[in-house]
């Protein structure tokens, strides 16, 4: 595979799941330009990655984690200033103070149980590569974390645990994967999620998963179906699902909602 083209459109893991999701979500989001503000529990996300994403680039060198008070007020100053400077879309069951006691909880899990086990060679690495000359985009995406090991692990909070099977066809860990094997010119060890749920008691997990070079086929046979799709210039809306509501939709009020009170 070539190298990229700094001309090119690039495709990530995110819009590409948009895409499949709701296409018109996409055209409003990615084709029209319009971004929406994030939600607290994004917002809270954000910061947590930026946490551990502190601990992670020093620990690349020095082997350490940073003690647990740093960590926890690196969070709540970064929480607080997020919440000064920009425009966050609160949904009406989200409490401000109550997502940065839960973003506090979930630090410290983070830190208990699996920045422990981490030894970051690259943290929020970005990759970009070519999927051929006659290709119209480059893939790009962020590995949160690759360790030392060879393995590459992306760093989320979930409300509930996630199922194995749903991590083995992710399509973002197939895209990491893809990624890797191109940028680096080597398969990597295997791929994880380093994941806290949160509970009452937010609880530190880590799933494992590999993909095969027929998994590497289909991720490719995948994303030039959705690129043709995005270059047909035919975006319809999909109702059916989680994502379509006026509290998950972002575009609610100018598709669903339109001329009615929302
Ligand atoms: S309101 Fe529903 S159909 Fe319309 S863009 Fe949003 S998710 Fe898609």
């Amino acid at each position: 595979m070539e190298t990229a083209n700094p001309e090119k459109k690039h495709l990530s893991a995110t819009q590409i799941s948009m895409f499949l999701r709701c296409p018109r979500q996409f055209y409003y989001r990615y084709i029209e330009g319009k971004k929406r503000p994030p939600t607290g529990a994004m917002m809270q996300s954000k910061v947590w990655h930026k946490t551990v994403e502190q601990n992670y680039r020093q620990k690349t060198t020095s082997e350490k984690d940073l003690p647990l008070n740093d960590m926890r007020e690196f969070f709540a100053e970064e929480y607080d200033q997020t919440l000064k400077t920009e425009e966050i879309a609160f949904e009406s069951n989200e409490d401000p103070g109550e997502l940065k006691d839960e973003g506090v909880a979930i630090t410290t899990a983070h830190h208990a149980l699996i920045a422990p086990k981490v030894r970051p060679l690259l943290v929020e690495e970005k990759f970009v590569i070519s999927l051929g000359d006659d290709f119209p985009y480059d893939l790009v995406g962020v590995w949160d974390l690759v360790d030392k090991d060879g393995v590459i692990a992306d760093n989320k909070a979930y409300g509930k645990t996630p199922n194995q099977a749903d991590v083995d066809k992710d399509i973002q860990l197939s895209i990491y994967s893809l990624g890797y094997r191109v940028s680096q010119g080597r398969i990597e060890k295997g791929l994880r999620l380093d994941a806290v749920i949160k509970n009452l008691r937010p609880k530190p997990v880590q799933i494992f998963t590999t993909r095969t070079n027929e998994n590497g086929r289909f991720i490719l046979d995948l994303i030039e179906h959705v690129a043709k799709a995005m270059q047909s210039g035919i975006f319809y809306p999909n109702p059916n699902g989680w994502h379509c509501s006026p509290a998950r939709c972002g575009y609610w009020s100018q598709c669903m909602g339109k001329g009615k009170a929302t």
